[in-house]
């Protein structure tokens, strides 16, 4: 599917094979772990699920076509960024990490990258960004969960490949609607799947799309021999949730400035972070980089117990980890260790009605005074 269409057909059509008459648009997931097998020779694909599969081929030629790469399709979010990390960094290599970025990569860094000899560094998002010289990689996550920072991908993409270092960005939070970091420069585009882009808060997937033949082979490699493959009927699945991204992420985010703009005007609640919001921090990079603005927003309520008050009047506010979904719902991030203030929320937008949603939260915030 070229990209003379708009989001909304890119999105129907995403990876969708030739039309057969009588079959289904997406043809329903292939499960066997081994089929089509020339018991003479062997086959050229299709042999063995872990290398290949051809309803993970289908759903990475769709993601593949929203990012404008070649895409490997992971189990889940982690088990794409650790592909990347591992078929990259070697044992003397220097890495830099968000420091305000998913804290599950922190501790991966920490328990297994160190271990191996690779040194970490870390920066917030929002910079100041120390010189790239001596750094083998350098990953970025923008807007950064949970605290939404944003940062210019295209001018620290150029300062880094000018240093000699490879550039891969975690696009899970904007999804390839939102951004398109290989256009932008970016070696990697790596996401968790388990989030906005498929939406429906019922799989775990992850991936890795690149334009790099080297990069696609390694990471290919790394996915094969250590197995992190999704199931046929996730990756199914995941394909067929693909054709409403459009459309859930539209209502996401004008939830999302509808929401920011209610809770902005409130004087019992502090530090309301949108990038869409024309006076947050990251508006002026966010509007210049971002095709859409995702449908998260965060906040401090002042307490854990206000949050768990909050969480309690609210009828449409689930508390719940992960973000993205159809489901409005929050999520306390101190309570998971992340380093955020005792009563920050991370709200994620999903796609009821705005009036409704903001109507419950003025409410349920009124009923829970500080
Ligand atoms: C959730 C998340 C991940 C990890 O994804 P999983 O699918 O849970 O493994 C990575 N990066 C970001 C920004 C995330 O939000």
């Amino acid at each position: 599917m070229t990209d003379q269409y708009g989001d909304g057909t890119r999105c129907v059509h995403a990876g969708l094979p030739e039309p057969v008459p009588g079959q289904p648009f997406l043809p329903g997931p292939v499960f066997a772990a081994t089929y089509h097998v020339d018991p003479v020779t062997g086959p050229a694909r299709d042999g063995y699920g872990r290398p290949d599969n051809a309803t993970r081929r289908l759903l990475e030629t769709a993601i593949g076509e929203l990012e404008g790469g070649d895409c490997r399709a992971f189990a889940s979010g982690q088990a794409a960024i650790t592909a990347v990390l591992m078929s990259v960094l070697r044992p003397g290599d220097t890495v830099l990490l968000p420091s305000d970025g998913y804290y599950a990569v922190r501790s991966f860094a920490a328990a297994t990258l160190e271990r191996l000899g690779v040194r970490v560094s870390y920066v917030p998002t929002a910079g100041p960004y120390p010189p790239f010289e001596g750094v083998r990689l350098v990953l970025l996550e923008t807007p950064a969960n949970p605290g939404l920072d944003v940062c210019d991908l295209a001018a620290l993409t150029e300062a880094a490949h000018a240093a000699g270092a490879l550039v891969a960005v975690d696009n899970t939070a904007a999804t390839p609607l939102g951004q398109r970091p290989l256009d932008l420069g970016a070696d990697v585009s790596v996401a968790s799947g388990t989030k906005a882009l498929t939406g429906h808060s019922d799989m775990l997937l992850g991936y890795a799309a690149t334009r790099s033949p080297d990069l696609l082979e390694q990471i290919t490699t790394w996915r094969t021999q250590t197995g992190g493959i999704p199931s046929p009927f996730d990756a199914w699945l995941a394909h067929r949730s693909l054709a409403t991204l459009d459309l859930r992420l539209a209502r996401q985010s004008a939830n999302a400035a509808a929401v920011a703009v209610a809770l902005a005007a409130r004087s019992d609640v502090d530090r309301v972070r949108w990038p869409g919001l024309p006076d947050d921090p990251s508006y002026v990079v966010a509007t210049r980089q971002m095709r859409r603005i995702p449908g998260i927003v965060s906040v401090d309520l002042g307490t854990a117990d206000r949050v768990a008050r909050f969480l309690t009047a609210s009828s449409l506010v689930y508390a719940a980890t992960s973000f993205g979904g159809l489901h409005t719902s929050a999520d306390r991030r101190a309570q998971w260790g992340d380093d955020t203030p005792p009563g920050f929320l991370r709200v994620s937008c999903g796609v009821e009605d705005p009036d409704d949603l903001v109507r419950d939260i003025e409410r349920a915030l009124d009923q829970s005074p500080r």
